[in-house]
């Protein structure tokens, strides 16, 4: 499909895709739009930062435009996804006041919510725990609501809102139209579907372990005490907007307050921030008020902010699936984005679950010092010229030294 015209769209949400910039479909898009719009159950799976949202949204706006009876909910794994794919969904609709809408996420004010329900929303974007809040209480109704999307559906079975999922999908017609996305499809993820769609169709576009293809990965090797000193030499030799994933809350705030000490501009994001802390940070961060952002998992899925140039692990995730949705949140949409991991001798065993992830079937990494093929392998950081791609002469082999380069190049 060369552009979003053959789909038959109305023309309203054509407009809007202009608007957005939209003109071709991505992979996903253009398989699973078709499919979707006669109805069809779909069950989609590809890379991060390859257009999911769209994928669904482009469907279910066309449902809403065409149909005034019918009703869509939207839910996603967290408060800052729900927030993004909603703002997405509104400019696909174009004109915000044409179909209401709501967002039922944890941490926000009820006050405004049961405002927007009783305005009868159309559309509702949420988490699940508030939506299931909502129910209890009565004030959403979503008996009549016929369109479903389950976005990071692996996300919110992680994070254990199986359950809540379940009681939410009960309260709905069965007879209704589910679009279920996943970055990754494991076997829970399919039993779920079974249970939840029916005949559905599956869209696997690209491999959904493999990362998306532009981002070029750089691991260092070093003793934990010498991390810090690293992190910094590579945030001054890098320009853009920087992710730096840490393991735990308390990290997240000490590093970040530890690079702010130093002069970089930095802020915290994660979970025991109130909401509108969350809020705020993303959104300095999306209109770079900050250049860093150090933040625990709970921002690594799903996130879209385009001019995030770099990741830097400073902290091996806790599983390795993370890695993906990590390194993921850069390489948005066809850009060029760099990952960057900070290894030291403890991390063996962490790394190599992650490079058996990432490389099913190959032989593991010799030793933890020794990088997987298709990262740069480097213990002194090389210059950015070094950050162009897969080097030569590793894998099985001896591990290279790639001496001087980058410490040169900082001068400048
Ligand atoms: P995913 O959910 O697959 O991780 P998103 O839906 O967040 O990805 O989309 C990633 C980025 O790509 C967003 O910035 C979005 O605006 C952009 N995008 C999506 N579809 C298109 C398209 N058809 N043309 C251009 N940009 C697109
Ligand atoms: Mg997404």
């Amino acid at each position: 499909m060369e552009n979003f015209n053959g789909f038959n769209l109305p023309p309203a949400l054509i407009q809007a895709l202009q608007k957005l910039g939209f003109t071709k479909p991505t992979p996903i898009q253009a398989q699973a739009i078709p499919l979707a719009l006669t109805g069809r159950d779909v069950l989609g799976s590809a890379q991060t930062g390859t257009g999911k949202t769209a994928a669904f949204g482009i469907p279910l706006v066309t449902r809403l435009i065409n149909n005034p009876s019918s009703a869509a909910l939207v839910l996603t794994p967290t408060r800052e996804l729900a927030t993004q794919v909603l703002k997405q969904l509104t400019e696909l609709i174009g004109h915000p006041t044409h179909i209401r809408t709501a967002l039922l996420i944890g941490g926000d004010s009820m006050g405004k919510q049961l405002g927007q329900l009783r305005a009868q929303p159309r559309l509702i974007v949420g988490t699940p725990g508030r939506i299931n809040d909502h129910l209890m209480r009565r004030s959403v109704n979503l008996s009549k609501t016929d369109f479903l999307v389950l976005d990071e559906t692996d996300r919110m079975l992680d994070m254990g809102f199986g359950v809540q999922l379940e009681k939410i999908v009960k309260h709905m017609p069965t007879d209704r139209q589910t679009l279920m996305f996943s970055a990754t499809m494991p076997t829970n993820i399919m039993k779920m579907a079974a249970q939840y769609l029916r005949n559905p169709e599956r869209i696997a576009v690209g491999s959904t372990i493999a990362a998306a293809p532009k981002i070029k990965q750089e691991l260092i090797h070093m003793p934990e005490t010498e991390k810090y000193g690293k992190l910094v030499n590579l945030l001054e030799e890098r320009n853009g907007s920087i992710i730096v994933f840490v393991k735990t809350k308390h990290g997240a705030d000490r590093l970040a307050q530890k690079l702010v000490k130093h002069n970089h501009s930095a802020d915290a994001i994660h979970g025991d921030l109130r909401q509108r802390q969350r809020d705020r940070v993303i959104q300095n961060f999306r209109d770079r008020k900050h250049r860093i952002m150090v933040a625990t998992d709970v921002a690594a899925r799903g996130l879209d902010i385009p001019h995030i140039e770099h990741v830097i692990n400073y902290d091996l995730p806790q599983a390795p699936e993370d890695y993906i949705h990590r390194i993921g949140r850069t390489a948005r949409a066809g850009a060029e984005g760099s990952a960057v991991c900070l290894i030291t001798p403890a991390d063996g065993e962490k790394w190599r679950a992650i490079h058996r992830l990432m490389h099913p079937g190959e032989a593991p990494p010799p030793r933890s010092a020794n990088a997987p093929r298709r990262f740069g392998n480097s213990d002194k950081p090389r210059s950015p010229g070094g950050f162009k791609g897969p080097r030569k002469g590793f894998g099985g082999g001896p591990r290279p030294f790639n001496r001087g380069g980058r410490s040169a190049a900082k001068a400048s």
